[in-house]
């Protein structure tokens, strides 16, 4: 009998339902594609050329784990600035998926139950997996606002860390300042570690980004310059919490990413200076237009952030049924069930142009 080479951990989740989408948008020769889950802007010129000299100075070796000074520098001093905690500290991490990652692998135990709100980043329930510990998903549906009380009554003895995400994908929902909070308090009350992923923050349209470090100080937060400056592909992210947690989450940086590629890291430091207000306005009109566009063709949940709206699909169709018959015309959207235990929705990205999304709308609405 030949021993089996492939861990059983891998086991605990597969990706199949996401990469058979990409599989049908392969096929598509000229997709209208309001599928991706990443801005559709250039990396902001200065920041372009941050990592260019970056790169021509040299600066091309490994970092220090934690990551090169001057960003750490800065990131600790606008968090200071911004939370006046004694405890907390930065790091810069290999994206934001690094981050979580190493989060991960710094508090879950085997059997430790991670709660977290469904629809979520794919992610999450496949590193919660990893890790050994037990997924908790909390449905939010069908207005996708966090139930305290539903939290309250998932949490047992076992329960290690909620993690929350606001600007949310797949659904570009913001958590109100009074979700946020209640939440902090419930964790701190508790004492779970409050995990919040931060990536759309730079994405909010209605009202100023709130964080729930800002009711609990020992949240643990990650975030990243991926979604902010169109950088995905360059791997920065930070994570800032507890000192404790961060030491732990850079040793184990140490032994596996090693840290975030150097050139990209000058390119972050950059970063901090681009005023983003213009992209942020650019992306607000577009949220804007699929609101206007759907209105009255969908049940939508008014997004108040990120760059995706999750409508539902009509009575009597799942989300993969929705999915096919726009497919079948050239538009690539994303079913809900791949974020989701339930197949009711669909996810549109609007990080696209405006004629893109013009065509998408139409497409949508000629569905129904
Ligand atoms: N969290 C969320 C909610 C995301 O949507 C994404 C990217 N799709 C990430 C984390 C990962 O981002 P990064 O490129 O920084 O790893």
């Amino acid at each position: 009998m030949p021993r089996p080479w492939i861990a059983e951990r891998t086991k605990a989740f597969t990706s199949s339902g996401i990469r058979r989408v990409f599989d049908l948008a392969a096929k598509l020769k000229d997709p209208i594609n309001l599928s991706i889950g990443q801005p559709d802007f250039a990396v902001p010129e200065r920041v372009r050329q941050a990592c260019i000299e970056a790169i021509n100075e040299g600066r091309n070796g490994y970092s220090q784990t934690q990551g090169i000074a001057p960003l750490r520098e800065r990131l600790q001093a606008e968090i200071e600035a911004r939370y006046g905690h004694e405890d907390r500290q930065v790091f810069v991490s290999s994206g934001t998926s690094g981050g979580l990652v190493l989060a991960m692998m710094a508090l879950v135990n085997p059997g430790d139950e991670v709660i977290y709100f469904d629809p979520y980043f794919v992610m999450y329930p496949s590193l919660i997996a990893l890790a050994g510990g037990v997924p908790v998903p909390i449905s939010t549906y069908p207005d996708f606002r966090i139930d305290l009380e539903r939290v309250e009554a998932a949490i047992t003895p076992r329960t290690k860390m909620i993690v929350v995400n606001s600007p949310a994908n797949p659904t570009g929902i913001v958590a109100s300042d009074d979700e946020l909070r209640g939440l902090a308090e419930l964790a701190e009350r508790h004492e779970i570690a409050l995990v919040s992923d931060e990536i759309y923050s730079s994405f909010q349209y209605d009202q100023p980004f709130v964080s729930p470090a800002k009711f609990n100080p020992r949240t643990i937060v990650i975030d990243g310059f991926s979604k902010s400056h169109a950088m995905t592909g360059w791997r920065v992210g930070y994570v800032h919490g507890p000192a404790e947690v961060i030491e732990t989450m850079i040793k184990l940086q140490q032994y596996t990413f090693v840290c975030a590629p150097q050139p990209a890291q000058w390119a972050g430091l950059e970063a901090m200076d681009v005023d983003l207000s213009s992209y942020r306005d650019a992306y607000r009109d577009k949220r804007d237009r699929i609101v206007e566009g759907l209105r009255g063709y969908y049940e939508l949940v008014h997004p108040g952030g990120a760059f995706y709206a999750f409508p539902k699909a009509p009575e009597g169709t799942t989300g993969t049924e929705l999915v096919e018959r726009a497919i079948a015309r050239g538009l690539l959207v994303i079913p809900g069930g791949i974020f989701s235990s339930q197949d009711t929705h669909f996810r549109i990205s609007y990080a696209a142009s405006d004629e893109t999304l013009r065509r998408g709308i139409e497409i949508l609405r000629e569905l129904v």
